[in-house]
């Protein structure tokens, strides 16, 4: 569902181009300021009816939008390939697949997670009183993803949003338009009622203009400078906002890991997406005994990869997203040789490809004083580095101002827990890597400079709705001891509350009863 755009507001376009080959995949008039504002009001309005929905008729929604999704998924896969540059296999197996499990997670689990809860509350339960918490979503959802995964991030957060009774507005990045119309066209053909799913079009500008009209909540997926900016803008209206940003996540490799497996997940983990994940492996540390060693088994198996369009079934790695983010690269790459690292393969863009084609790159000797270590790359590179203990490694892990994702190689589950524990990330597997956005169940999020908020998982759900706490008093049958008038008597009673009553202690709070009863009779 697109926002409506009259043909007199109609002014600029968004034209998305295929990064491998520069070709036209579409275009897509921006959405004029007036109709964002308008997109905001129509969500509300057309809130005051989904929030009362049942959670079946929700999940019966969001379970038909997943069918859409299925059938239609080659073409999704191959649009999500042009307009990125990712191979039609990451299309699969890290867009459509984990959204397809978020959305039967949670159109089957929100209920549940979202039933009212009784909270104790000690003595005063025993004094009738009874407390719970129920649910309520905020209203409409302002979401602002990235284009590095342009379908997955922004559905799955709409599905949580919608499950829980919001409306959402979405603002794709203006270099995955099409995509994020095609997110809209599934809700719409899923029988979604109109205006809970509303797709914006545009630049920047379209997403400021989004925030400034003051939606319920922004999920905001991108960089640590725009969502400063967000930050700023949303703090005028009080809007709260999660902000997913950037990453430098560091690997950390012992000398007891099957190097086999880590060389892999290495590769895995900085390559996929072109390094264009906000999770991707950017630093690895390896243990000085087994460095030449791993170092070698990166280098056999980065050689092994093809480079190329995404829509050959055998290609590994695509193109970069965009001319500035390949800037970005061939920059942090410099600094890295200037610095005395070596390139041990890859180092430039692909001499035999025409499009925004970068070589994954290996780089060794690379240490945390040089600024490619610092600053988030966003590319194809895989900078090792090297420690002789554990204190070290978790040092040099920590040495960042970021902190979204990290992960810690071993044979030792219990060195490996207590390592992944001293590091401060969001997120830390051990002897896995890079994957667990994939897994909706699980909580999504930084530390650090690498965001606010969750998305994903219970926490995730907790960011969409507002708890509201009832209590109820079952014996409203006497005056409270601390309301009006007070007296002496009263000043003594509450004096005695502080070593009694406030200790939680059932045993001193009964000493307290006299001393209660006679305030009370004062009140009566
Ligand atoms: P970006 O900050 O340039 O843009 C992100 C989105 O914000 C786009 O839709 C853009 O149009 C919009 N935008 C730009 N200026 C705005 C403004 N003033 N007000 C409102 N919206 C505005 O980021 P990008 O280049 O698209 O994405 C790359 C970054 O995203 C990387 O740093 C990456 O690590 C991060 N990222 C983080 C996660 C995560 O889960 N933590 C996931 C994916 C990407």
């Amino acid at each position: 569902m697109k926002a409506a755009v009259t043909a007199e507001e109609r002014t600029s376009e968004v034209i998305s181009y295929d990064p491998a080959t520069g070709e036209e995949v579409g275009r897509v008039a921006v959405t004029p300021v007036v109709a964002v504002v308008r997109s905001v009001s129509d969500g509300r309005r057309a809130f005051a009816k989904w929030k009362s929905t049942s959670f079946a008729e929700r999940s019966r929604l969001v379970m038909a939008a997943r069918e859409v999704l299925l059938a239609e998924m080659d073409e999704v896969a191959s649009l999500i390939s042009r307009e990125s540059g990712k191979p039609v296999a990451e299309a699969f197996s890290m867009e459509i697949a984990p959204v397809l499990d978020l959305m039967q997670y949670f159109a089957r689990n929100t209920e549940k997670m979202l039933r009212p809860a009784k909270i104790g509350i000690g003595i005063y339960g025993l004094m009738g009183r009874s407390s719970r918490i129920v649910y309520h979503p905020l209203g409409v959802v302002g979401i602002i993803p990235a284009w590095n995964y342009p379908f997955s991030i922004p559905l799955g957060e709409a599905t949580m949003a919608l499950m829980a009774g919001n409306t959402v507005v979405i603002k794709p990045s203006e270099l995955t338009p099409m995509i994020g119309l095609k997110i809209g066209e599934i809700f719409e053909k899923a029988s979604f009622p109109e205006n809970t799913v509303q797709i914006l079009s545009g630049e920047g500008a379209t997403g400021a203009a989004l925030v400034e009209a003051a939606p319920d909540k922004i999920m905001f997926t991108g960089s640590v400078a725009t969502g400063k900016k967000i930050a700023a803008a949303a703090a005028k209206n009080l809007t709260s906002v999660v902000l997913e940003l950037g990453g430098k996540d560091p690997m950390i490799v012992f000398a007891d890991a099957n190097l086999d497996l880590a060389a892999g997940a290495a590769v895995w983990g900085a390559f996929c997406n072109a390094g264009q994940s906000c999770s991707s492996v950017e630093r690895l540390y390896v243990e000085e005994s087994v460095a030449e060693e791993l170092t070698r088994k990166i280098i056999e198996k980065t050689k092994q990869l093809k480079q190329g369009t995404g829509d050959q079934p055998d290609v590994s790695i695509g193109a970069m997203s965009s001319e500035r983010q390949i800037k970005i690269v061939e920059d942090h790459v410099e600094d890295f040789r200037a610095a005395g690292a070596k390139i041990e393969t890859g180092g430039q863009r692909n001499p035999t490809l025409e499009g925004l084609f970068y070589e994954p790159t290996v780089i060794t000797g690379a240490h945390n004083e040089m600024r490619a270590m610092q600053e988030e790359t966003f590319g194809p590179t895989l900078p090792i580095a090297t420690f002789s203990t554990e204190e070290e490694a978790i040092r040099l892990a920590n040495d960042s101002e970021f902190g979204l994702t990290a992960s810690v190689w071993t044979g030792n589950r219990a060195r490996g827990e207590r390592v992944a524990q001293s590091i401060e990330a969001g997120s830390v597997c051990v002897n896995e890597v890079l994957y667990t956005h994939g897994i909706g169940q699980t909580p999504w999020g930084g530390f650090k400079n690498s965001g606010r908020g969750r998305t994903h998982g219970r926490e995730g759900l907790m960011e969409l709705v507002q708890p509201q706490h009832i209590h109820v008093n079952k014996l409203a049958l006497m005056p409270d001891a601390w309301w009006m008038p007070y007296s002496a008597t009263a000043v003594k009673t509450f004096r005695k509350m502080t070593t009694t009553f406030a200790t939680g202690s059932l045993l001193k709070t009964i000493q307290l009863l006299p001393q209660l009863w006679k305030r009370i009779k004062e009140l009566l």
